[in-house]
């Protein structure tokens, strides 16, 4: 059994996650991304973004602004009871509940009486301009998609695209969620990678299934495990309000299984509400003279509930002793086993031992001649089965040892994070063994 505890002091103790504001108390269900943490995120979104764009050919990118007329939320429906929570409010201790977490009628926290429901809107607000009045009102998006429907035609016209072919966009959300919660699950600042599908109204549902396997069949190439994963299909009394079908994409936490992706079959309802509320016709032709609204296919994932996915499958807690080791051996060893392509540092360099300059010196070289190539640090701090645990508990695939042999026969070892089998490579051939290794 994963213990979310320990993964969460292992991604604060190692530079992955810390919380946000912290020396000033912090900040509910805000946190900040440490040196390692950006470092998985920034490859992870690389990994999205060239499933997304370098493998289909027409899918294309785009980066909107994350500030929002009112007007667009007011047409998506955000700004109507189809973006808020149902509240409860206790009387005596003044906690307030989504009104799906109580179970009969008083308070969970006191016993207290509970209000009746009532309605929360879950955007962020904020003023443009000096004067903080309603014409200045503006929010920070609740969603990415809306400014990817914003720019429809911007994109069909400039980069003379034909449907069917997508808009693909990572950036920030904000939403003012209740109750945020397990760790990174459930944040009010978030970062979502997601894809606009836009199609013939009679195709929608066979891209929902396309984008349901590729997507499916993404997360296993990442490495998650099979038995990890499963869909949801989402009855309709549940759906968002703008979808026709849903399926979410769900991860097993070590706190229960929890949707990581929706996608949606948004059906025609952004392309032409937009269309009714601005005034723009944002409908499509075809050559024919065919006209209609686009129907949408969106894929929608969150990067922190991902990066909490891929963080929980690599750790694993083994039995101390794993390496040999000159200092005492601890009962638990912690052992991320990261995928190639999301690690946040792929190789080490290490001497065998400080104090030998000769080693240092060799060890040193390594260094400097694959930094530009490979994300590499050198390490001669400690004794070398401590490097080798450090080294494992933030997902490095790759120790490379200089020893005595090694000044005379110009060779190192390679230790291999999951097998911890040790293989003598020559130095020359080093780049194109990690090349190769690195891509596999
Ligand atoms: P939930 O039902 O858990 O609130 P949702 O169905 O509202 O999520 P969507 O609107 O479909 O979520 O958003 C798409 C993706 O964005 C989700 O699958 C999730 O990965 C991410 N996401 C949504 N809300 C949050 C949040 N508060 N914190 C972190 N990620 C989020």
């Amino acid at each position: 059994m994963k213990d979310m505890q320990t993964i969460i002091s292992l991604a604060k103790r190692r530079g992955f996650i810390f919380p946000a504001s912290e020396i000033y108390d912090g900040l509910g269900g805000v946190y900040d991304f440490g040196p390692l943490g950006v470092a998985l995120v920034n490859n992870l979104k690389k990994a999205w973004w060239q499933s997304m764009t370098r493998n289909h050919d027409n899918v294309v990118g785009l980066d909107s602004a994350i500030l929002m007329n009112k007007k667009v939320l007011k047409a998506s429906g955000h700004l109507s009871a189809g973006f808020a929570d149902e509240l409860l409010e206790c009387k005596q201790c003044q906690k307030r509940f989504k009104k799906d977490e109580v179970e009969g009628d008083v308070c969970p926290a006191c016993g207290g009486a509970l209000s009746e429901p009532r309605q929360f809107n879950l955007m962020m607000k904020t003023f443009i301009g000096p004067v903080e009045d309603e014409a200045a009102i503006a929010y920070l998006r609740p969603e990415t998609c809306q400014g990817i429907y914003l720019n429809f035609l911007n994109v069909l016209n400039t980069m003379r695209m034909k449907i069917p072919f997508g808009i693909a966009q990572i950036g920030k959300a904000f939403r003012n969620e209740i109750n945020p919660k397990n760790f990174i699950f459930r944040k009010r600042e978030f970062e979502q990678m997601e894809m606009q599908w836009f199609c013939r109204p009679q195709a929608a549902n066979d891209f929902f299934e396309y984008w349901k396997k590729e997507r499916l069949t993404w997360y296993q190439i990442m490495g998650l495990k099979k038995e990890n994963l499963r869909v949801q299909e989402i009855p309709e009394e549940e759906r968002a309000h703008y979808a026709q079908r849903q399926i979410d994409i769900e991860y097993h936490f070590p706190f229960g299984w929890g949707e990581i992706e929706g996608i949606h079959n948004r059906g025609d309802w952004d392309l032409k509400n937009h269309s009714q509320h601005s005034g723009r016709e944002l409908s499509y032709t075809e050559e024919n003279g065919e006209k209609y609204y686009p129907h949408i296919i969106e894929t929608s994932v969150g990067v922190e509930r991902s990066f909490l996915a891929f963080f929980s499958d690599a750790f694993e807690e083994v039995a101390g002793g794993r390496t040999k080791t000159t200092t005492a051996v601890k009962e638990k060893e912690i052992l991320l086993r990261l995928p190639k392509a999301l690690s946040p540092i792929k190789i080490l360099v290490l001497p065998l031992v400080k104090n030998k300059p000769a080693l240092q010196e060799k060890a040193t070289a390594v260094y400097q001649s694959l930094k530009s190539q490979f994300s590499c640090r050198y390490d001669d701090v400690g004794s070398i089965g401590r490097r080798y645990r450090r080294g494992d508990e933030i997902g490095v695939n790759y120790a490379l040892t200089i020893d005595f042999e090694s000044l005379d026969n110009d060779d190192l070892t390679v230790r291999d994070r999951d097998t911890m089998k040790q293989e003598r490579i020559k130095i020359k051939a080093l780049p194109a063994f990690l090349s190769k290794q690195l891509a596999a």
